[in-house]
Order: C-alpha cells, then structure tokens, then sequence
C-alpha cells in the first residue's frame, strides 16, 4: 500500500545526516561533557563547544553562549515564559502573548495567571495576523515579557516579527517567539529579526526528538527553570544530551543550507494541492493566509459538514497521513483554539484537516491525495445528516456565504 506522510508540522522524518552525525555520542564519545579530567569526558566537551558554534552561527547569534540546549521545544517556551516572568517579576507582572500560541506557552501563561500574573491574548485578525500596533497599544507600565510565535504551526501564518521586535524593544521589554515551525521553512536570524530569546526544536526539521534550543541574548535575565548542576553555564542542569544536540546542530546546517531549495519545492508542493483542493471540492475554507506570508508547506482547509476525525480516518484506510488541527491538542473534543481564535465556527473548525508537505514531499504524492481526497469527502457527505439538511434548505453554508462576502 502507498504511504504519503504530509504531517510534517507534527513531526518530520530523521535525516540519514543526522543519525550519522548522532552515532559517535552513542560510541566511542559516550564521556560526560562535565568530566573534564581524561580524555572521552574531554572530548566529549570539545565536541559540545563546536556544535553550539555551529548552531550560533547557524542561528546568527552574536555568541555561541547565547545557546541553551533543552529537551524539546516545550521546554524552550516554558522558559522563556516562566524564567523572564521570575527573573522580573519585582519590575512587573504583565505579560503579552496571542491567543493563537502553541499551547506550550499558552499553558505557561495560564500557570503564571494562578500566581498572579496577568497576561494580555491578544486577538488576531481572520487570517491570524497580529500587528505591531496591537502589540504597542497592549503594553503597561508593568509590561515585563512579549511572547509572539514566528508561524503558527496549524494554520500557518508567519507574524511581522521584525516589525514587533522593533517596538518591544522601544519599550525596553524582553520579546521571545517560538520560532518551532520557522525553521526550515524561512530564513531565520536572531540579529536580524532583532529578538531577545528564540525556540527551536530539531524534530520539526529533519532531526531527532528530544532535543531543542532557547536563544537568550547576552544581557537578558532570567530565571532557571531546571536547577541542580552546573551545565548550560549554571542556567539548565543536566547531562548534556550529546547525541541529541549533535542531531540537531547537522539538521539545522542542512535546514539552513538548503532553505532555498527546499523553499521553492515546499511551496509547488503546498499551492499544487492549495489549487488542486480548491478545483476538486466545494463547500471548503482555505485557514490562514494566502500566499507568502504562509509557512510554505501548510495547507489547512475546513470542509463543510463534515468531521475531521472521520476524514483523517479513511485518508488513513488510503495510506495517507494528516492532521486535524494541532497534534497537542488531539484527544481532546475542543475544536482548535487557532481557528476559533480566527473566526471559525465551532461545527465548522470540527472539519478541519492540516496538510503539511516536506522537503521530500513528490508530485506524485500530491497528485495521489487529489485523486482520493474528492471521494473521501463526497462519501463522508452523503452519509452527513447536516449535508441532507443543507441540501433541503434547512441549513445555510457558512462557506458559501464566505464566498458571496468577498
Ligand atoms: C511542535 C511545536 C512546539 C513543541 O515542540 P516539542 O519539541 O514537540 O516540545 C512548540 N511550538 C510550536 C509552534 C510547535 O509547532
């Protein structure tokens, strides 16, 4: 049977790369990089010092000691989050996030809020654009932190982050974004974009799960998260994960050194079944942006009444891979926050099915989701008590009145 995986802002394949750059901490370098009195403990250090370098420069950071090495993206959030909120919090307790935030540090922000902090979610447009004046208009004397994701990894939206640095740092406030799905995806540097504190996690390009980074620029204070040893410059214990990290440090070089590339074919990929989708299906509603303010391998449409569970289930039965929504939230019953937040209603958002294409994504593959998705939806529709009801007049489209707005 085919199997055609278009999950990959759930997770994406280990690049053969990567593994081959994991082994030797598996092997011969197996030394704890604290134990610097004899040789594999040495080396093992050597080898931690070089790839922070790599991924500094990869990131374009000033210093490679601007690089934390974390277990995971979550982490990396939950740092920032938590670590700026303790570090400051005799200057304030504010904070501002958006409502469309992976839950990473939506959950964050809630746990601050039953300490006491208060945090402002600030709404987003139809598309799931924040502004920069929104952002300005939203800080208070007591401001401590901004958290805004670079692109939101169920519908896709890439925020001005550039433009949103610029007043966060008027203000004199900390800005950290989750930059999870960016990387890979957009040209990403830390100096550049202008930001204090960035996430990334190696399982979302191409490298091994388990392991992620926080970005801190030098002169911003915070707070651990993680206490005990002395690793990460006192700021996170633990044994450094040095199989993970050398993962991710060959998964970021290939990510940044073929971003062209991979650009140009994700978005073929992505617009080929964007138009495709379009051609074949009525009564559908493309969420997020058009164009190139859209991460270039999302594709999430809504498909009027109808349920997405049902949908993944005989794409499933068809060999192929896909995502309701975000993969954090699945087993839960609540439709997406993001397409909530975005303006979708609920029955609606219950229809929703995220396709992501990777740098390893064929046109054949393509080719083969618009020949079975058309069937599969028309299927799940005759069988729909909602479509009969649409059908006989009982019920308006949301969708074609989209339509008649525009
Ligand atoms: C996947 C993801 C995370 C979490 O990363 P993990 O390494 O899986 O913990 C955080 N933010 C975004 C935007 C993500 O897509």
């Amino acid at each position: 049977m085919k199997s055609v995986y278009l999950d990959n802002n759930a997770t994406t394949s280990v690049a053969p790369e990567a593994v081959e750059a994991m082994m030797p901490y598996l092997t011969d370098i197996w030394g704890n990089a604290s134990s610097v009195f004899y040789e594999t403990g040495q080396r093992a250090e050597e080898a931690l010092a070089a790839l922070r370098k790599s991924v500094a420069d990869n990131l374009g950071a000033a210093n490679p000691n601007e690089i934390y090495f974390t277990a995971s993206g979550c982490e990396a959030d939950n740092w920032a989050v938590k670590g700026i909120a303790y570090a400051n919090k005799r200057k304030g307790n504010h904070i501002i996030t958006t409502k469309i935030e992976h839950h990473a540090i939506l959950g964050a922000c809630e746990f601050l809020e039953k300490q006491g902090f208060e945090v402002t979610y600030l709404d987003v447009d139809k598309y799931g654009f924040v502004t920069p004046e929104a952002v300005e208009n939203a800080i208070k004397d007591n401001t401590i932190l901004i958290s805004i994701m670079t692109a939101n990894n169920e519908i896709g939206t890439i925020m001005p982050i550039k433009e949103i640095a610029k007043v966060a740092k008027a203000h004199k406030i900390p800005f950290h974004t989750d930059a999870v799905q960016a990387i890979g995806h957009i040209p990403i540097n830390v100096q550049e974009l202008g930001v204090d504190m960035l996430s990334l996690s190696a399982h979302k390009f191409h490298g091994p799960k388990g392991v992620g980074v926080l970005y801190v620029k030098n002169g911003i204070r915070i707070e651990n998260l993680i206490h005990g040893g002395g690793q990460e410059r006192g700021k996170r214990a633990a044994t450094e994960n040095l199989a993970g990290i050398a993962g991710l440090a060959k998964a970021l070089d290939m990510a940044v050194s073929n971003l062209d590339k991979n650009m140009a074919h994700m978005t073929k990929m992505r617009d080929m079944l964007i138009d495709g989708i379009r051609e074949r299906v009525d009564y559908i509603k493309l969420n997020g942006p058009e164009g190139e303010n859209r991460l270039c391998n999302n594709v999430n449409f809504s498909y009027e009444f109808i349920e997405g569970e049902s949908i993944l289930m005989r794409l499933n039965m068809k060999g192929i891979a896909a995502s309701s929504g975000s993969a954090c939230a699945s087993g839960s019953l609540d439709p997406s926050h993001v397409l909530l937040a975005i303006g979708v209603p609920h029955e609606i958002a219950h229809g929703s099915i995220r396709f992501s294409v990777g740098s390893d994504t064929t046109e054949e593959e393509i080719k083969y989701v618009l020949d079975e998705l058309p069937k599969i939806i028309t299927g799940l529709r005759m069988m729909s008590p909602m479509y009969e009801a649409f059908e006989d007049g009982k019920l308006e489209s949301f969708t074609a009145k989209l339509k008649e707005d525009k």
